[in-house]
């Protein structure tokens, strides 16, 4: 059951997302024929808007997707859509807004000259909150036993696609056990990423992440920790492939994303790792919120 108002945008018609709005014959419901990316607004002030479309672009060119919008008709969409997600429930909290692009409909069947045009939907919500005690304590993952992350010769897991049943899978088997998330390794047994979160450690003070070639999404969050808030934070970084067995080397461990921004992780299964106001990820979250709240500033004219 839905509970909390979403305001859909198809195709340019607004709509509240309970409302179905796309055939059964589209493809991003058939096969997960899509792509998407997330934004989220810091200080009503859509944030990283020129790297998520980037993404957003270099996914369409992997599938071989046209973009039905433009960047400036891209950004009306989200815009036109925030405002009628304000107008309709009062909310003036900070914003998610989702930006799905499917391949379109046609006859059912996997030839993709079969889709008659692109389309897209637009999804606006409030921006998902870690549930405060946690974000405290920290998060408890599991490692998926089950399956391991689809190699980059495969499905690669740098295109953000509609597909993400591996993640999905993984996920469900880490929260069977009670995790809050789960953490996926390649085929050759290395740390990729969890579920929808990049993920990285703290090992003697240095931030240590998974590099791409271990086969994960290029977080914008990870990107930018790596690029300018670990610098900003006084830390450094090094992108180099870990795994379970290193876990026990790392005092700490967190995880990276747009709507989690660095969320501490207290355990992966049996390993712990230290949470609290002293520790290295307490100072990359307080430089990734100053830094958000100054690009906030310098980009009013994103505001939704
Ligand atoms: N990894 C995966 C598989 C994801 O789906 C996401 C976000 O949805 C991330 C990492 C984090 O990426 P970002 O920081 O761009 O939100």
């Amino acid at each position: 059951m839905q509970k909390q108002f979403v305001q859909a945008n198809t195709q340019g018609r607004l709509h509240d997302a309970r409302e179905p709005s796309v055939s059964p014959l589209n493809r991003g419901f058939l096969y997960g024929d899509a792509i998407y990316e997330v934004w989220r607004t810091y200080r009503g002030v859509l944030f990283a808007w020129e790297e998520h479309w980037e993404r957003l672009l270099r996914s369409a060119d992997a599938l071989h997707i046209s973009l039905p919008l433009g960047p400036d008709g891209a950004l009306g969409e989200l815009r036109r859509t925030a405002e009628a997600y304000r107008k309709a429930s009062g909310d003036a909290g900070e914003l998610y807004l989702r930006l799905q692009v499917t391949r379109g409909g046609g006859s059912i069947g996997l030839d993709t000259g079969l889709a008659d045009e692109p389309g897209y939907v637009v999804l606006v919500q409030p921006c998902p909150q870690t549930d405060p005690a946690k974000a405290r304590s920290g998060l408890h993952l599991s490692l998926a036993a089950d399956l391991r992350r689809n190699p980059a010769a495969s499905l690669n897991p740098a295109w953000k696609t509609g597909n993400y049943l591996n993640n999905i899978l993984c996920l469900r088997e880490a929260r069977g056990r009670g995790a809050d998330e789960v953490v996926i390794l390649n085929l050759e047994g290395e740390v990729t990423e969890a579920a929808v979160s990049n993920i990285a450690f703290v090992r003697s003070g240095i931030l240590v992440t998974p590099p791409l070639a271990a086969g994960i999404l290029g977080g914008i969050t990870r990107g930018l920790v790596i690029s300018t808030i670990a610098a900003a934070a006084g830390v450094a970084v090094r992108e180099e492939p870990v795994r379970p067995a290193d876990f026990a080397s790392m005092e700490e461990c967190m995880l990276l994303s747009t709507t989690k921004d660095i969320t501490p992780v207290a355990s992966i299964d049996d390993a712990l790792f230290e949470v609290g106001p002293a520790t290295v990820a307490a100072r990359i979250k307080a430089a990734f919120g100053a830094y958000a709240d100054a690009r906030a500033g310098r980009s009013p004219g994103l505001g939704m």
